[in-house]
């Protein structure tokens, strides 16, 4: 996602189902659709050419961290003009040491540059892009396939993570999931036969519902266990993200250990995590969606506090009044838990997202879901629905029951610096009878709780998954990266 763009601001989808999720042409009929969230920098709607943007943006731009290196000579004679040939993008594992020279494709060796291996940019200026055409790329639709980008790849290993686009990736024989998000798991379908998916047992009741990929090919794993696949220790970790959500840690067999953060909010108990005080990190991919100091916002309790503190006294001025919290298909599950604790109110929420909800497996939260609008003052509606003349209308359809709306939006981030301590200041949007908050409810980190987590872990390198599509951010963000780990 964008850094300037509000994380969840999907609103700007046309085609949204009753749950927030973006539906493509291209994803299965009986799918629940996807929810696009995190990771890339994407213009709202346009997942898939954007995606293509970010990847040959990645490739084409170059600092000192991700080195361009062309064939011989910078231009070559052609019918007596000069051609400039295409900039190759180093595979950052060779140059830093990590990995050998790879046969992969999409990885170039800036070792033998007469004799290079095909690289993206060449699938990308054929349009033949060779492992996404034999096997055929997932991605809602788009006409020119690409190949899987090394930062999704596991040196040392047989492993990918949150690479389900490009189709069968060449030796890749395990694909991991992070969670439950369409940037994420995008490419994931019915159809997915390209090989083993691990994620948690979370995630993986919600490919089966949600997705209905083959069972087959869905190993759960146990958190906070460790697991042996092909060789190397596997071991998830709690992410403090959407539900399901795990930070990944490969240890091979060579003593090397990579930590993968899917998107994740750091916290101070990830500190407390064994594997993670216990064990050097040697390279970090980083959920770097708010890496910007200008990223500031509450803690999660300090949100859900001022959520609840808000409702009750507009309730105790407005008694006949509808509570709306705005959510996408997972995520952001505890502003409306908290107000449905504070009070004492079950949640209503439409029938794909009580399956959704239930297939959680938490009792606190099914036990509370009712299927009928008139049986809670409390609803939860998908995000596109928290406007003015939406909200309008739905409370013509429960008129006799409430006179005012009052809605949640929790987002990331939705205010500047100076009111970053000082929720209170916030001010809703105010028409008629709706009365609509935004409020900063991040399931990222904050700029100082990614410099504390890279402070604590101190990663030997770090690869940001995040906002790295142009080459002024990514030298920003190594710029951030060299301060926090100066001894
Ligand atoms: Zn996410």
């Amino acid at each position: 996602m964008k850094m300037d763009f509000d994380e969840d601001d999907l609103s700007s989808f046309t085609d949204l189902d009753d749950n927030g999720f973006p539906v493509s042409s291209s994803v299965d009929v009986e799918s629940h659709g996807e929810e696009v969230e995190g990771e890339m920098s994407l213009p709202v709607g346009d997942v898939c050419s954007s995606t293509s943007d970010f990847a040959i943006d990645f490739y084409l731009s170059g600092t000192n961290w991700s080195e361009l290196v062309r064939d011989e000579g910078d231009e070559v004679p052609k019918n007596g003009e000069k051609v400039k040939k295409a900039l190759v993008q180093r595979d950052l594992f060779q140059v830093w040491g990590i990995s050998k020279s790879s046969k992969r494709p999409g990885v170039s060796n800036p070792s033998t540059p007469k004799k290079r291996q095909r690289s993206v940019i060449d699938d990308f200026a054929s349009g033949s892009a060779l492992v996404g055409e034999r096997k055929g790329a997932e991605c809602n639709g788009r006409s020119r396939p690409h190949s899987c980008p090394f930062y999704k790849k596991i040196p040392g290993t047989s492993f990918t993570v949150d690479a389900f686009r490009y189709g069968a990736i060449d030796e890749c024989s395990s694909y991991f999931l992070s969670h439950f998000h369409y940037d994420h798991y995008g490419g994931l379908s019915k159809k997915w036969s390209h090989g083993n998916i691990y994620c948690t047992d979370l995630t993986a009741r919600l490919l089966r519902s949600c997705l209905s990929v083959n069972p087959q090919y869905i190993f759960p794993l146990e958190i906070n266990a460790e697991h042996v696949i092909e060789d190397i220790k596997v071991t998830l970790l709690e992410a403090n993200h959407c539900p399901g959500a795990a930070l990944i840690l490969f240890r091979l067999k060579d003593g090397k250990c990579y930590l993968h953060t899917g998107d994740f909010r750091a916290s101070k108990s990830m500190q407390l995590y064994p594997s993670l005080a216990n064990h050097h990190i040697n390279l970090l991919y980083l959920d770097t969606t708010y890496c910007n100091p200008k990223y500031s916002f509450p803690s999660k309790d300090d949100v859900l506090a001022f959520v609840v503190r808000t409702t009750l006294k507009f309730l105790s001025k407005q008694p006949k009044s509808l509570i709306v919290v705005g959510a996408y298909s997972i995520g952001k599950e505890p502003v409306y838990l908290a107000i449905s604790q504070a009070l004492g109110v079950p949640i209503y929420a439409n029938a794909s997202r009580r399956k959704i909800l239930q297939s959680f497996g938490w009792p606190d939260l099914s036990k509370k879901l009712c299927s009928c609008t008139e049986s809670s003052p409390l609803h939860v509606l998908p995000l596109s629905c928290l406007r003015y003349e939406n909200l309008k209308e739905y409370l013509k359809t429960c008129k006799q029951q409430f006179q005012t709306v009052l809605a949640f939006r929790p987002t990331g981030w939705t205010y500047s610096e100076r009111t970053a301590s000082h929720l209170d200041l916030i001010r809703p949007v105010i028409k008629g009878d709706v009365t609509i908050y935004g409020v900063p409810y991040s399931e990222h980190s904050s700029f100082t709780e990614l410099r504390e987590f890279v402070k604590f872990l101190k990663p030997e390198k770090i690869i940001p998954t995040v906002n790295a599509g142009n080459a002024a951010n990514r030298a920003r963000m190594q710029s951030y990266f060299k301060e926090w780990l100066k001894v």
